[in-house]
């Protein structure tokens, strides 16, 4: 369905066609039409389905229609984000879609001085885009007035919930009118989830961009087993050998994320960090370096990765698989947006086969394996639990206080050990890797 057929004001029409977009995405199709009609809206899609611009257009729409020049400005809408990186892309697009409207919006998240903000809001905006933390400062501190807000958008429910931001939306939700229009967008719809839309939405039309818990088609996905100290070897070679320009490297800990990221730089591969550790500043400079190609690798952990929207992203890796399956499945979804193609790999030693068998119950599918040569991993290797969140390094020398070495990683083959027997891999059964011919 194209945009021009969803009912639409020309000004919006206009800044989608700059965008260069003419085909709605399936999530805006369902729902555009149901947030213009006035309904609370529970939907379950992920980044990349277009679910922003999916709000974005109708909320845009629904202020213009009862807008009053002549009127102060106050907060009508208020989009609630996990992080400072979505908060901050929403109020992007908030931006690009209300171009040829005569609205003001403010982003506003922690991390940052306060006092720009309050700057923004006493001179009044119509929109606000915020993470709940720096929300909650404003109103205790009475920058901003919560009391006139007609929509509120909860983007990324679920990622706000695993935050530990429930108690911070729950107040927010209090403070906002009762009479109010409610859009709930997550990628899962967990019980938590569940019980927030029953008592904060009325009577909501419930919306599924995606099959839940499903991968994006699109993407490719390939897992290539790996010994844990070898794994930096391996990223380095396939980024080289694949000639890769741009990709984004997952992590499980803030740590492996400075490590790789320090050693794929220090081997000539341009790479930076982006954590919760890491200034707002760095943050938005690692970013934007990585959009305009200065950096060719970008290593993040999951919190920091969320809703990071970058345009053709070709590849991404789990240079450690995500203790939660459900993760993997959002950071895979960071490739092969909006009808592109996409091409996601997982390096996967002993300790994480259970993690990928959990992955692969998720996915309903099993992922191909791939074992590149000389990379093998060593069957003398037993697997050892990993510890949830914790520091330790996956690319440190883990592997060898275990008494594991790189002279004997080549000799493995296929099959040979710890696991990898068990895995149903396509190279295996076509009896070789897929390098091997
Ligand atoms: P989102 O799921 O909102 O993070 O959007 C994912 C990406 O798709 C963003 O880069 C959007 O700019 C882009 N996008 C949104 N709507 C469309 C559309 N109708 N056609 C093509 N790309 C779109």
């Amino acid at each position: 369905m194209l945009f021009k057929d969803l009912g639409l004001s020309a000004e919006l029409l206009r800044s989608v066609k700059t965008k260069g977009y003419e085909e709605a995405t399936p999530i805006q199709q369902q729902a555009i039409p149901l947030i213009l009609d006035g309904r609370d809206v529970l939907a379950g899609a992920q980044t990349g389905t277009g679910k922003t611009a999916g709000f974005t257009l109708p909320l845009l729409q629904l202020l213009q229609q009862t807008y009053n020049e002549n009127q102060k400005r106050h907060p009508r809408v208020l989009v609630l984000t996990p992080t400072r990186e979505l908060a901050a892309q929403v109020h992007e697009s908030v931006r690009d879609y209300g171009q040829y409207l005569p609205f003001r919006s403010a982003v506003i998240f922690g991390g940052v001085s306060i006092n720009p903000q309050k700057q923004k809001l006493i001179k009044g905006v119509d929109i606000v885009v915020a993470t709940p933390g720096r929300l909650l400062d404003h109103v205790q501190q009475r920058s901003i007035d919560l009391s006139r807000v007609e929509i509120l958008v909860l983007d990324e429910a679920d990622r706000m919930l695993d935050m530990g931001f429930i108690r911070d939306i729950r107040k927010i939700l209090n403070i906002v009118p009762k009479q109010r229009q409610t859009l709930l967008f997550s990628a899962t719809f967990s019980r938590e989830i569940k019980t927030l839309a029953a008592e904060f939405l009325k009577n909501p039309v419930e919306l599924q961009a995606t099959p839940q818990n499903t991968a994006a088609e699109r993407v490719s996905q390939i897992a290539y087993p790996v010994d844990k100290d070898r794994k930096t070897e391996l990223l380095s070679k396939l980024i080289v050998e694949e000639n890769w320009q741009q990709a984004l490297v997952f992590t499980r800990t803030k740590h492996s994320a400075n490590k790789l990221a320090e050693k794929l730089d220090k081997s000539g591969i341009s790479a930076s960090a982006i954590h919760g550790n890491k200034s707002q500043g760095a943050r938005t400079k690692a970013l934007a370096d990585f959009k305009a190609g200065v950096v060719r690798v970008l290593v993040a952990t999951d919190i920091a990765a969320r809703g990071i929207d970058i345009d053709k992203l070709p590849h991404v890796a789990n240079f450690e698989l995500p203790n939660i399956p459900e993760d993997y499945v959002h950071r895979i979804g960071r490739t092969a947006r909006a009808g592109q193609e996409g091409h996601a790999i997982s390096l996967v030693c002993v300790d994480e086969l259970k993690l990928l068998k959990d992955i692969e119950r998720l996915l309903r599918t099993d992922i191909e394996k791939v074992y590149f040569p000389g990379y093998e991993i060593d069957p003398s290797i037993k697997a050892e639990p990993i510890r949830n969140g914790g520091g330790r390094s996956n690319s440190g020398n883990h592997g060898k206080s275990r008494g594991h070495s790189q002279a004997n990683a080549g000799r493995a083959r296929p099959g040979g050990g710890a696991g990898a027997a068990k895995n149903k891999s396509r190279a295996r059964a076509s009896g070789g890797n897929r390098y091997a011919g």
